[in-house]
C-alpha cells in the first residue's frame, strides 16, 4: 500500500492518519464490468489525458470508431511534463507510480509489447528529513514510511503513453475542441464544442476534471440524474501547485516532510525530483494540495521564488537555498482552464466518488481518476483502470 491509497483506506475505516507510519505495497483493481449493452458503432470520448488515451487505445483494440475532442492544442492533461527544464522530464502533474509498476503492462493491454520504460523505488535507507517549524530532524524512508511509491527514470507518465498507448489514438483526437454541452436525449448522443460544430455517437466517454463538470463548463439535456448531480457538486477538489528549483549544490534528501505535510486540508512536501535520474541536475520539487498549494498560488513571479526560497533557507539555514539558487520553473493547476484544479482530496467519501463513476442511461460513461468505483481515485491508475471500465461496460464484457 503506498502512502496515498493509505491515506484513503484511513478514509475509509474512519481513522485519521499519523505521519509517522509503517506501510507496505499492494495494489488494488477497478475494472469490474458493469452493464452489458452490446458494441455500438461509434464512441466519442471528451479529453485526451490519461483516462482518454486508454480509453481510445481499448476501443482500438477491439475495432471500435471513435474520436477523442480535446479542450486543449495538446494530449497528456494533468500528466504534462517539461522536457527543456533538465537534463530528464519534469512532471508537471502525475509523477510517482502509486501502486506496483505492472500497472504498465496493465494498461498497455497487450502481452505482445515489450514495454522498456523503467521505474524505480525509493531504498529503504534514503534520507527523509522532517521539519516541525523550528527544528529539522533526519529520518529515513523505511522509518517514515513515506517511501511505497516509483518514479520512471528518464520518462513519466506523459513519456509512458506517449511510447504505448498515443500511436493507437493520434489520429482520433481533434484539438482545439471544449466540449460545451451533451445532448443524450435520443439514440445518437450529441456534443457540441465551443466553436458551435457537433458530433454524434452511440456512446460518450466523459474524462474531463471534475472541476469542469463542477463549474458548470458542460451543460447536459436531459439534465444528469440528481444523485450525480449532488456528487458533482459535493466532491472537494484540492486546488494544485508544483515547483522545481535548481540549485548549484544538494543540500537536501530524498524527502522533506513538514507539519502540514499530510492534513484533511490538503498536503505539501519538498522531494528530490531528480531521485534516480541519470542527471549532474541537483532539482528540488514542490508538491502542493488544498489549502497548502493556496500559500503558493496567490503570489506571482519573483515573490513565488523568493518566497520558497526564502522557506528553504529558514529549514536548511546558511541560506544554502538562496546562495545555490540557479532557475526555477512553477505550475499552477488551478489556474489550467481544462484543469481548473489538481484534484478529488484523499479523504473524500468513497461513496461520492463511486456515485461519480456511475453511467447515465447506458449512454454516458465517466472515465477519469475521479469517475472510480470508490476504491481508490485521483491518480493516473485509476485513470487508466477507469476507463478500462468504461469501456468494458460499453463492449458488454
Ligand atoms: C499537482 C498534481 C500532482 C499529481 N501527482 C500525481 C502522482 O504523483 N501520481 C499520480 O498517479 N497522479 C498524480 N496526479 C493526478 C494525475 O495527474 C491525474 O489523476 C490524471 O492526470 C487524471 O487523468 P484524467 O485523464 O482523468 O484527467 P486529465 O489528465 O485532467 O485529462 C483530462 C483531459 O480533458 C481535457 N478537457 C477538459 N475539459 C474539456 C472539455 N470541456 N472538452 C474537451 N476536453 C476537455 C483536458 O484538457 C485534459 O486533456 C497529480 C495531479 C496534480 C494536479
Amino acid at each position: 500500500m503506498t502512502r496515498k491509497e493509505f491515506v484513503k483506506l484511513c478514509g475509509i475505516l474512519g481513522v485519521s492518519m499519523p505521519f509517522q507510519t509503517i506501510i507496505t505495497s499492494c495494489s488494488s483493481s477497478d475494472n469490474s464490468p458493469n452493464s452489458n449493452n452490446g458494441s455500438p458503432e461509434s464512441v466519442i470520448i471528451i479529453g485526451a489525458g490519461p483516462a482518454g488515451m486508454a480509453a481510445g487505445h481499448l476501443l482500438a483494440q477491439q475495432g471500435i470508431n471513435f474520436q477523442i475532442l480535446e479542450a486543449s492544442n495538446t494530449y497528456g492533461g494533468r500528466i504534462k511534463h517539461n522536457t527543456s527544464f533538465s537534463d530528464f522530464p519534469i512532471s508537471m502533474g502525475g509523477e510517482w507510480i502509486h501502486v506496483a509498476n505492472s500497472i504498465l503492462p496493465e494498461i498497455v493491454n497487450d502481452s505482445s509489447v515489450n514495454i522498456t520504460t523503467q521505474t524505480q523505488g525509493y531504498d529503504n535507507s534514503d534520507l527523509v528529513q522532517y521539519w516541525d517549524g523550528s527544528m529539522l530532524s533526519n529520518t529515513t524512508v523505511e522509518a517514515s514510511g513515506i517511501g511505497g511509491d516509483l518514479k520512471f527514470i528518464g520518462s513519466s507518465w506523459l513519456g509512458f503513453f506517449e511510447a504505448y498507448l498515443l500511436p493507437s489514438v493520434q489520429n482520433n483526437i481533434i484539438y482545439n475542441k471544449p466540449v460545451t454541452a451533451i445532448d443524450y436525449t435520443s439514440d445518437q448522443a450529441v456534443v457540441t464544442t465551443s466553436g458551435g460544430q457537433t458530433y454524434t455517437a452511440d456512446r460518450i466517454i466523459i474524462t474531463v476534471p471534475v472541476k469542469i463538470l463542477q463549474n458548470g463548463n458542460i451543460t447536459f439535456t436531459p439534465a444528469l440524474p440528481s444523485g450525480k448531480q449532488q456528487a458533482i457538486n459535493e466532491v472537494v477538489v484540492w486546488s494544485g501547485f508544483k515547483a522545481f528549483f535548481k540549485f548549484s549544490s544538494k543540500f537536501y534528501g530524498a524527502y522533506l516532510a513538514l507539519s502540514d505535510s499530510e492534513t484533511a486540508e490538503g498536503q505539501r512536501i519538498y522531494y528530490d525530483a531528480a531521485y534516480a535520474q541519470n542527471t549532474s541536475d541537483n532539482i528540488l520539487g514542490l508538491f502542493s494540495v488544498g489549502l497548502q498549494a493556496e500559500q503558493y498560488q496567490n503570489l506571482t513571479d519573483d515573490a513565488q521564488r523568493d518566497y520558497i526560497l526564502n522557506e528553504l533557507d529558514t529549514i536548511f539555514g546558511n541560506n544554502l537555498a538562496s546562495n545555490s539558487y540557479i532557475d526555477h520553473v512553477v505550475q499552477n493547476w488551478s489556474a489550467e482552464p481544462y484543469a481548473q484544479a489538481a484534484y478529488v482530496r484523499d479523504q473524500e467519501d468513497w461513496q461520492l466518488v463511486r456515485t461519480l463513476g456511475e453511467s447515465v442511461n447506458d449512454k454516458l460513461y465517466f472515465a477519469g481518476d475521479a469517475y472510480t468505483t470508490g476504491d481508490d481515485w485521483s491518480s493516473v491508475h485509476t485513470a487508466a483502470r477507469s476507463a478500462r471500465r468504461a469501456v468494458n461496460a460499453i463492449i458488454g464484457e
